[in-house]
């Protein structure tokens, strides 16, 4: 069935998102699906049981609009003691459906028609459409390689009196590299005076390597006034599939936030909240997280040291780029579509993030496995 007048897209660029996609493919070839990033362990039994004892105790209906009170306040707590920011449980914060529609919500409650919001690309693929979505226009600038860091003197001249938000991302999906102090001081120099917003993008906080601390923006009370910091629980809990997460923000942006939020979401999963509240409050729930995927960052780089496949500096999230120009000279799209199929292990192509697809034969494999299906995996890598 079609609708039989004009669809006028309003993301007529916009396709099926490469995770699905890649998600998909691997599905259809049996192959390791080392794509989109998710844990293929459990989640913990405890936080299982307290969801489910939830559940029990009959707490199945709406939570309040900006999430269950305790959560808010744990989380206030442990952003206190952690970054030593203070926020308002009432006020400045909101619990959302994950971290893709806090930025969602986050970009809507501000972005008008004809606003800039400068990305870096490769972007994690959920900014430009939502910019888009909302009359907003994307202004593009280039991660600088092999590293992958801002240029911030290309960030000075492009921010201009119609700069209305900037976006960051540590540590970053799709790269894995962070941000530094003096990254932040630099953001602080160029937004200050200016009424530009920013979008934090923290999903990884918990997952950084080799002694390096998040540079959180809430560490920085310049920024911290001007930003939407967005944190995920799939990330840390290892339960992607819980869609769970939160947006923290001064007062006034986030009565903004939650104008948007109570009409596209309302609320999120009570008995959810409930339990992660108890979690937090009775289990030390993230203070290793940071190890435990070092540990695996290190198997994977171990196993895969005989392949061809040149890995990349990889200091956060729990993706490792390698480099396979060694290899192919294939375009990047068409090699992890070949792997998948021919070799059994899928990957994401690094070009989709992209505005103009920049093709450095770059792929992304998510290491967030058993060690056994990394050692699967890497057995094939090494076969290529
Ligand atoms: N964040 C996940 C990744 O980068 C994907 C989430 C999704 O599929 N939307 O792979």
């Amino acid at each position: 069935m079609n609708f039989p007048g004009t669809v006028k897209s309003k993301l007529h660029k916009t396709g099926t998102t490469i995770f699905t996609i890649m998600s998909g493919l691997a599905q259809e070839h049996g192959a390791i699906n080392l794509s989109q990033g998710f844990p293929d362990f459990p989640v913990s039994p405890e936080l299982i049981r307290l969801y489910h004892e939830h559940m029990l105790a009959g707490h199945n209906q709406y939570a309040p609009m900006p999430g269950y009170r305790p959560l808010r306040e744990a989380l206030c707590n442990k952003i206190e003691k952690l970054y030593t920011a203070t926020y308002d449980p009432d006020t400045e914060i909101t619990i959302t459906a994950g971290g893709t529609q806090a930025i969602y919500t986050a970009i809507t409650s501000i972005i008008k028609e004809g606003d800039e919001v400068i990305v870096f690309e490769p972007a994690y693929d959920c900014y430009v459409p939502a910019i888009e979505l909302n009359g907003g226009i994307p202004v593009q600038l280039q991660l600088k390689g092999p590293d992958f860091h801002i240029d911030w003197n290309e960030v000075k001249k492009m921010v201009n009196q119609r700069t209305r938000m900037i976006m960051i991302n540590t540590p970053h999906n799709p790269t894995g590299s962070i941000l530094t102090a003096k990254d932040m001081l630099q953001l602080e120099k160029i937004t200050h005076n200016r009424d530009i917003v920013i979008v934090s993008d923290e999903v990884y906080e918990h997952i950084i390597y080799d002694g390096y601390e998040h540079q959180s923006v809430m560490r920085y009370p310049k920024l911290a006034e001007r930003s939407f910091v967005v944190f995920s629980f799939g990330k840390t809990y290892h339960a992607t599939g819980w869609k769970a997460g939160y947006c923290m923000a001064p007062a006034n942006l986030m009565a903004e936030f939650r104008k948007a939020h109570q009409f596209t979401v309302f609320s999120v999963n009570t008995p959810l909240q409930y339990a992660l509240a108890d979690y937090m409050n009775s289990t030390p729930s993230y203070e290793s997280v940071s190890a435990f995927y070092q540990k695996k960052r290190d198997l994977f780089l171990k196993l895969t040291k005989k392949s061809r496949f040149k890995p990349l500096a990889c200091s956060g999230s729990y993706f490792q780029l390698f480099d396979y120009s060694v290899i192919s000279q294939e375009k990047d799209t068409d090699f992890a579509v070949r792997l998948t199929k021919e070799f059994g292990v899928a990957s994401i192509p690094v070009s989709v993030f992209y505005k103009n697809p920049v093709d450095h034969k770059i792929l992304r494999f998510c290491f967030a496995k058993e060690d056994e299906t990394l050692e699967k995996a890497a057995a094939k890598l090494c076969q290529i």
